[in-house]
């Protein structure tokens, strides 16, 4: 069946077509539903070809994943040749292995964080549709901004952000360096969820195009972030090898949306044998995923969760605040795919403390020498846990990700 978008919430299906969608039209019309875009793929990709493969770009790479390279087939232009003319410089990233432990590290990456793999998909899919709007909006606390920021330029596009005030000045000066205009946005008293999302949304409002991390305004981030795992799974493959788990922070919830996405592609198309367990990571100071999956007490009530959201997701209560910055969303946007893997893989969603985070950072830029952020590295906080636990036994093979570098000096 060829390629095509499914809306979980409301269940209407978006063919291969020139029309832009971004997300379900439906979007907002009930509190209760989950309008979220899911791509239905039937991947046909062969193993050995895949493996023997030189290729460094992963859009290019993995190009048979993706429904913009469907798209760029029925519209008869060159895939390939799009993703060269916009790439601000993609190449695979490190996967450093310790014994039974891999660790992906994004810090080095495009924008210094996996987030411009998210956002490149999303510029891939307005370029294959020759999409002639330029204004770009996202909303974020940094990464996501600066990721987006270089993407943007590669392809000639304007970019608004909405940011939280007080970031770092090197954040800043980036963003300027890309000519994305800045919007600085505090919190605003009686206003519910985040503000820089609210003005984001007021953004697309009038006329601009989500070009955001969030599933449910901008599916097409999904599967430029599902690289990352296509990456780590394709050289675990040409050592003969499979991940038993895969521990991932989650703030918005779109890199871990990503992995279960990318998983279950790599398991339909038979280059994996498993799926690995899904554990989500998040903060005691904001944790809206893991009250979520605690509400769900089993697989059948997993199927009705997307016509019911308010009973699972709404907006953390109060300002939440960690030395993990950028997983403190108020809201898991990308929730379902999440809570889908851990139901499906029996893994689980936890919270780890300000001193676990701490601990591991500590240990990650001692013992690897990677000068990951808080954020970056609280995957690692979870598997410290989970391993202390013997949820995740020590000859388990397990993956984490290093997702962003660290911008300057933490506060205690
Ligand atoms: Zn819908």
């Amino acid at each position: 069946m060829p390629a095509r978008l499914l809306c979980r919430g409301c269940g209407k299906v978006y063919d291969l077509e020139k029309d832009l969608v971004l997300s379900c039209i439906s979007k907002g019309d009930n509190k209760d539903i989950n309008h979220i875009l899911e791509k239905i793929i039937d991947p046909v990709v062969s193993k050995s070809l895949l493996l023997a493969s030189k290729e460094l770009n992963p859009f290019i790479k993995y190009k048979d994943f993706f429904f913009s390279h469907a798209l760029a087939q029925k519209l008869n232009v060159n895939f390939s040749e799009i993703v060269k003319k916009i790439d601000p410089g993609f190449s695979k990233t490190p996967l450093i292995r310790d014994e039974n432990l891999f660790i992906k590290n994004e810090t080095g990456n495009v924008g210094g964080s996996h987030k411009a793999r998210h956002l490149m998909g999303t510029s891939i899919y307005l370029e294959v549709l020759g999409q002639k709007k330029t204004q770009l909006a996202i909303y974020s606390c940094g990464n996501a901004a600066i990721g987006a920021s270089f993407v943007a330029k590669a392809a000639k596009k304007s970019l608004s952000v909405f940011v939280p005030p007080g970031l770092d000045e090197g954040v800043y000066q980036i963003l300027r360096e890309n000519n994305a205009q800045i919007t600085t946005c505090p919190r605003v008293a009686g206003e519910s969820g985040d503000p820089c999302y609210n003005r984001f949304q007021e953004k697309l409002e009038s006329g601009a195009l989500a070009f955001s991390c969030s599933g449910p305004d901008n599916w097409s981030n999904i599967e430029g972030g599902e690289t990352l795992y296509f990456e780590i799974l394709t050289e675990l493959l040409q050592n003969n090898l499979e991940l038993d788990a895969i521990v991932i922070q989650v703030g918005g919830g779109a890199l871990a949306s990503s992995g279960v996405q990318a998983f279950q592609e790599f398991y339909k198309a038979r280059l994996i044998s498993k799926m690995p367990r899904i554990y989500a990571v998040q903060t005691e100071g904001a944790h809206p995923l893991v009250r979520a999956v605690e509400k769900i007490k089993n697989r059948t009530e997993l199927e009705t969760v997307n016509q019911n959201m308010t009973k699972y997701m709404w907006p953390w209560e109060t300002e939440p605040k960690s030395v993990a910055h950028g997983i403190l969303d108020d809201m898991t946007y990308d929730w379902y795919k999440i809570v889908e893997g851990i139901f499906t893989t029996h893994g689980d969603a936890i919270t780890v403390s300000e001193d676990e985070l701490k601990a591991a950072n500590k240990l990650a830029k001692e013992k690897y020498a990677i000068p990951v952020d808080h954020t970056g590295s609280s995957g690692l906080a979870g598997l410290l846990k989970l391993w202390e636990s013997g949820e995740i036994a020590k000859d388990e093979k397990v993956a984490v990700l290093f997702t962003g570098v660290e911008r300057h000096k933490p506060m205690a």
